[in-house]
């Protein structure tokens, strides 16, 4: 929920206002309202209740486009990661040296190629040693 405030603390999420003011609209009519509180909406009340499900449902659907959407933003990145990784992996693998019948490339020698090719594009995350050696393991199982 942190996303919805500003630095100022404040929130800054026009859909998230709009909720919460109709939330508190809604919550300061049934305090004041019989009739709401015995489940027999009024004419005043009926609209707002039905305000704030159609606005907690439309903040709702928001946040959840927004998480869906971060999670193919980071589905996206790690697989562009892991390309530019295992293109490291299969240059060292195909011209670097061999040794007792394996490339002497180590996850660490393919993270800093990798690092060394694609660092423009990695926007200060350096590919890993990690991700170094699930390239290696998947150029060499390939
Ligand atoms: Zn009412």
């Amino acid at each position: 929920m942190t996303d919805q405030l500003t630095t100022s603390g404040l929130p800054s999420d026009p859909l998230f206002i709009a909720y919460m003011t109709v939330f508190q609209t809604a919550a300061e009519h049934l305090l004041a309202c019989e009739e709401c509180q015995a489940a027999r909406p009024c004419p005043v009340g009926d609209p707002l209740h039905a305000d704030f499900l159609a606005k907690q449902a439309a903040w709702e659907n928001q946040q959840y486009r927004k998480a869906r959407n971060e999670r193919r933003r980071a589905q996206r990145k790690a697989e562009a990661r892991s390309r530019m990784a295992r293109h490291a992996a299969g240059l060292l693998v195909t011209f670097g040296p061999w040794k007792d019948g394996r490339p002497a490339a180590t996850p660490a020698d393919v993270a800093r190629q990798a690092n060394a090719m694609y660092g423009g594009y990695l926007k200060g995350e350096p590919i890993t040693t990690t991700e170094g050696a699930a390239a290696l393991e998947a150029v060499l199982n390939h």
